[in-house]
């Protein structure tokens, strides 16, 4: 079968505690990358126009913009207890697990403290950490 970068029989996305999430269909270890987070790359000046969160700096110049439908990583939720990162190889942006996964768990990766501060921050963060910490 040809290699098809929008097939994913590792992941779905499905119904979460807010809203829809990425999930893993199988067993990761701690390392494995999960998906590549696929989008455009933008000028860091048009970034700055768009904003939003699916924005990956991606150095001094560029600008990952994730927004597009095929990247389904975009389905992935914040957490302040994550369970994978982003990591940037070149002008390739990778989530990675950063500890065991379980099939069936969501898949999460923390959004950073700009991302956190403008947007998650002024409604109170509603990831599992949080919330089983009473929110603040
Ligand atoms: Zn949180």
């Amino acid at each position: 079968m040809a290699k098809n970068k929008n097939f994913h029989p590792d992941v779905k996305i499905k119904k979460s505690s807010s809203g829809l999430g990425l999930y893993c269909m199988r067993d990761f270890s701690r390392g494995e990358k999960v998906i590549e987070y696929v989008g455009k790359i933008i000028s860091n000046k048009e970034a700055d126009r768009k904003a939003g969160r699916y924005l990956f700096d991606l150095g001094n110049r560029y600008t990952l913009d994730g927004s597009t439908r095929q990247n389904i990583a975009r389905y992935i939720n914040h957490s302040c207890r994550s369970n994978c990162d982003a990591y940037r190889d070149g002008y390739t942006i990778y989530i990675e697990a950063k500890r065991k996964l379980k099939s069936g768990e969501e898949i999460t990766f923390n959004y950073g403290r700009e991302y956190f501060d403008e947007y998650i921050n002024p409604r109170g963060c509603k990831c599992d950490y949080c919330r089983k910490r009473g929110g603040s």
